[in-house]
């Protein structure tokens, strides 16, 4: 039983809506492929467990977690009867090593330590148990999912502590209670309660920087040719209707500015005024929330992103969705 789904997090949302308007740094484009990475990472992860099934167990992706004073971020969290189980899923891939309490990729020392960030995720589910009063175990794993890892390790204790891409079956597998008990629902209740949104994003995008207009769905170009329906790519001849343009671009507006308030003039500003008023209100009221504060009106995109809007939108609005070559 899946508790929370994993969703593209905002970094990683607002450096994809980044990278289409900007020309990227060499420092972010790292960034962006990190994060691409790590996503990627996790979603095989949530697709080996999706195989081999989880009735039985709870599970929580990719949540926040306040604990005390101090706030976590759990890649996964397995609910098996009276244990939970954290997994720090790590796409690492090309040769990385642990020797003598020290990680390396290739002959370089790794900053970032695997092992301690698991320990202190799962010292905040011991801070959570001590809190509630209810019992359980805490144990956890670190995944490595990627393919292409090779890994050495010298010692017996961090090697019991990382699980393989061609072990991850048989570990999951491994959960093996008959069914979610009362106990499981307890726990995870309290987890639950816990959860809160990212507090660490803090990045907004300044619009002078950015490149304004519609962008292609393939290959992100701006040279469209905008008809009443449809746009067209001069460059790669994709067609795609401007609704599903338009949907991109409240969902963009929110990746690269989730502290502001998203307006019709700020909209129009980022699409360099390419759409009617009058479509754009359309729109507006088709996939947003109409608030105001007095004078002002503003929106807020009913949906996570532009994925989620096309998968839950209403059918009957969806006639124009969709791309196509139309060479
Ligand atoms: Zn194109």
């Amino acid at each position: 039983m899946i508790l929370t789904e994993r969703k593209v997090p905002f970094e990683l949302m607002y450096m994809q809506a980044f990278s289409r308007r900007v020309e990227l740094s060499s420092k972010d484009a790292r960034t962006l492929s990190v994060l691409e990475s790590g996503y990627e990472g996790e979603v095989h992860y949530d697709k080996v467990l999706e195989e081999i099934g989880h009735e039985s167990l709870i599970v929580f992706r990719d949540i926040y977690v306040k604990a005390g004073d101090a706030v976590a971020q759990f890649d996964s969290i397995i609910i098996d009867d009276n244990t939970v189980t954290v997994n720090e899923i790590k796409n690492y891939s090309g040769f990385y090593s642990y020797n003598g309490g020290q990680w390396f990729s290739g002959k370089f020392e790794v900053t970032e330590d695997a092992i301690s960030q698991l320990k202190r995720a799962m010292g905040k589910l011991k801070k959570i148990r001590y809190e509630s009063k209810i019992n359980f175990d805490v144990s956890g794993k670190i995944i490595f999912p990627n393919l292409d890892l090779q890994f050495d390790c010298d010692d017996e204790r961090a090697r019991s502590l990382v699980v393989m891409r061609n072990q991850l079956k048989e570990y999951l597998k491994s959960f093996r209670s008959s069914g979610v008990s009362e106990q499981s629902k307890k726990i995870a209740q309290v987890i639950y309660r816990k959860i809160i949104d990212n507090p660490y994003f803090d990045k907004s995008a300044d619009i002078t920087d950015l490149k304004r207009g519609l962008y292609c769905a393939s290959y992100g170009r701006f040279d469209l040719d905008i008809q009443k329906y449809y746009v067209y790519c001069r460059r790669c001849n994709c067609r795609e209707s401007k609704e599903s343009h338009i949907i991109r671009a409240f969902s963009d507006f929110q990746a690269l500015f989730r502290r502001e308030k998203m307006t019709r003039q700020k909209l129009q500003e980022m699409l360099g005024n390419q759409i009617s008023e009058r479509m754009l209100q359309r729109m507006l009221k088709r996939y947003c929330e109409t608030c105001s504060t007095g004078a002002a009106t503003y929106y807020k995109f009913k949906y996570y992103d532009y994925k989620e809007a096309v998968e839950k939108a209403p059918q009957n609005s969806l006639y124009i969705l969709g791309l196509k070559h139309f060479k």
